[in-house]
């Protein structure tokens, strides 16, 4: 068997797609015009970049270029158009693949004494930018952590599991699994994203209701910085001092390199089902979540639909006419027009209590006027969870380029921002005449709030114009976000292009209090300076 071979300038592995449907295609060019310029992702060559020399780095290290390509952005639209467009200015100068913790403290002594940077590297899929080696930055050498990885202790009374922080999900899952444990973690990057990247991103999976997020798995941790380790062991609880897996978690590569990672697993469940309903609004279907949560469901995931994400859903759906038609008259008598959204619930565990949820949201939802749709959607969502990212980068082939961000609020605010963050970015293009089509959904559920998740598409013109595009965008968004006093992000984490908008989520004593700690643990700003701390805009770079 060949090994899959991961695709530049896009999502997954050569060879794998996912197509827009012809009423897909239809549906977007109703809502935006003709396609535009496609950026296609075919050929894309690395330019000549000379790596500058760095001297010996203590672990191994690759110089070729296509490597060096391969490590030079993230997995975010723009990296995307930049790799496309051929506007790629900088490549890390060295791909360096540490195989023990001494090495990558070795690395970052190494790379300080020369005043090199280290971007940290796990699967490469931030979408903030977070990976983005800069033009015109100081020499940099990018930490591929993938020879760091595997299980490498397991206490089985307690649950408690060690690996390596470059394991990819299905690494996690399949050890796991052999010991008919899970971590619960399936974000849907989950095939090539690792768990030292959800730790420096405070990841949030799919089944976040149930299994929490990546926050509640990690028991312990050991990060390498310059200036020494940090090793925190794994208690199930403790009350000596502030906790400081919470100063790891999240912390981007700044503070150091995440080397292993201890995570509480949990039986493997039995069961796990979902299921499908349309409630009649949005906010409905809002205080359905709200209730259902506040009154402890045992459900793992809960996903809300606004009305044009519901709608595009619909278009998109290759359901033979006749079953429409029986939708649509069903729909009917439950009252529900086009203001109807689409619910997705699951429940794992025993068969015998995973049904019992089902059942009692299926109640609920009934009773908030909500259509039953059974088991059919959700087995659509389980087939294409992983897929859908494919989707992103056959748009970008044809002329549209499509883009998320998210954010989360208490329940109080969540309707006023979904409409006030959703119109700013509808109307970000609104002075060059172009239009931007917005879709969102409530993807994770908390006792006192939500996440709030964006999807828009926009034409693509030539690689330069639609960065520029997406920038503006991004810019509109960020701003809106802050001004509806919402998080910059319930999941994706700050990276370069949050950045700028850090200090207004902080305060001027949270930022400094995290410029202090960098400070403390590399004193040289060695490791990724240009995430989290970085107030300049990079979006265009
Ligand atoms: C299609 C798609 C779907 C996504 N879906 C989700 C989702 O459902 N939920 C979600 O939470 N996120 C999602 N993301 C975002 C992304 O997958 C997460 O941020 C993920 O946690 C990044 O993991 P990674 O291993 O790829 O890290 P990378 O992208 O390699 O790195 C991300 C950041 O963490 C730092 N870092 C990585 N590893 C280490 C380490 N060992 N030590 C120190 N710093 C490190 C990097 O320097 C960088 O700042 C998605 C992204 C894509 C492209």
């Amino acid at each position: 068997m060949t090994a899959r071979q991961r695709r530049i300038g896009g999502w997954g592995y050569e060879g794998e797609t996912m197509e827009p449907s012809l009423a897909q295609m239809v549906w977007l060019e109703t809502r935006l015009g003709p396609p535009g310029t496609p950026l296609r992702g075919d050929n894309i060559a690395a330019p000549r970049v000379p790596a500058r020399r760095l001297g010996d780095l203590p672990a191994p290290v690759s110089l070729d270029a296509r490597d060096r390509l391969a490590h030079a952005r993230g997995q975010g639209l723009a990296d995307m158009i930049v790799l496309r467009g051929g506007l790629t200015g900088a490549l890390p100068d060295a791909v360096c693949r540490p195989t023990t913790p001494d090495e990558v403290q070795g690395v970052l002594r190494a790379c300080a004494s020369v005043g090199a940077h280290v971007i940290p590297w796990g699967g490469g899929t931030s979408v903030t930018g977070g990976v983005n080696v800069l033009r015109g930055d100081a020499p940099t050498v990018t930490l591929d952590l993938e020879n760091l990885s595997g299980l490498s202790a397991f206490d089985e009374l307690s649950g408690l599991a060690t690996f390596g922080a470059g394991t990819r999900g299905p690494d996690v899952e399949s050890a796991l699994g052999a010991r008919g444990l899970t971590l619960g973690h399936f974000p849907q990057s989950w095939e090539l994203s690792t768990l030292g990247g959800w730790v420096a991103t405070r990841s949030a999976g799919q089944q976040s209701l149930g299994y929490g997020g990546i926050e509640a798995m990690t028991a312990g941790v050991e990060l390498v910085a310059p200036a020494g380790r940090l090793d925190l062991r794994a208690w199930p609880a403790s009350a000596a001092g502030p906790d400081l897996r919470q100063l790891v978690l999240g912390s981007e590569g700044r503070l150091g390199v995440i080397t292993r990672v201890t995570v509480r697993a949990r039986p493997r469940p039995e069961a796990h089902l979902v299921e499908g309903a349309l409630v009649p609004s949005f906010d409905v279907g809002a205080h359905l979540l709200r209730t259902l949560v506040r009154q402890g469901v045992p459900l793992d995931m809960l996903r809300l639909s606004d009305a044009a994400e519901t709608q595009a859903s619909l278009a998109a759906d290759a359901t033979p006419t006749i079953l429409r038609h029986l939708l649509k008259r069903y729909l009917g008598l439950r009252g529900i027009g086009d203001e109807g959204c689409f619910l997705l619930f699951g429940a794992s565990g025993s068969r015998r209590a995973a049904r019992a949820a089902i059942w009692q949201t299926r109640r609920m939802a009934w009773r908030e006027g909500g259509a039953l749709l059974g088991a059919g959607p959700g087995r659509h969502w389980l087939r294409d969870r992983y897929r859908r990212p494919y989707l992103r980068e056959a748009l970008l082939d044809r002329g549209y380029a499509t883009d998320t961000l998210e954010t989360a609020l208490p329940w109080s605010a969540l309707a006023a921002a979904r409409e006030r963050v959703g119109s700013a970015i509808a109307g970000a293009l609104a002075d060059t005449g172009e239009r931007v089509v917005v879709l969102c959904h409530v993807s994770h559920v908390y006792l006192d709030g939500a996440s709030l998740y964006f999807t828009f598409f926009f034409r693509s013109a030539a690689a330069q114009e639609t960065l520029r595009r997406w920038a503006t965008i991004k810019r509109t968004a960020n701003a809106s976000l802050v001004s509806a006093g919402a998080t910059l992000s319930h999941h994706h984490g700050v990276g370069q292009w949050h950045a700028p908008a850090y200090e207004a989520e902080v305060g001027l004593q949270g930022r400094a209090l995290m410029a202090a700690m960098a400070r403390h643990l590399d004193p040289q700003a060695v490791l990724n300076p240009h995430v989290l701390l970085d107030a300049r805009d990079h979006m265009e770079e």
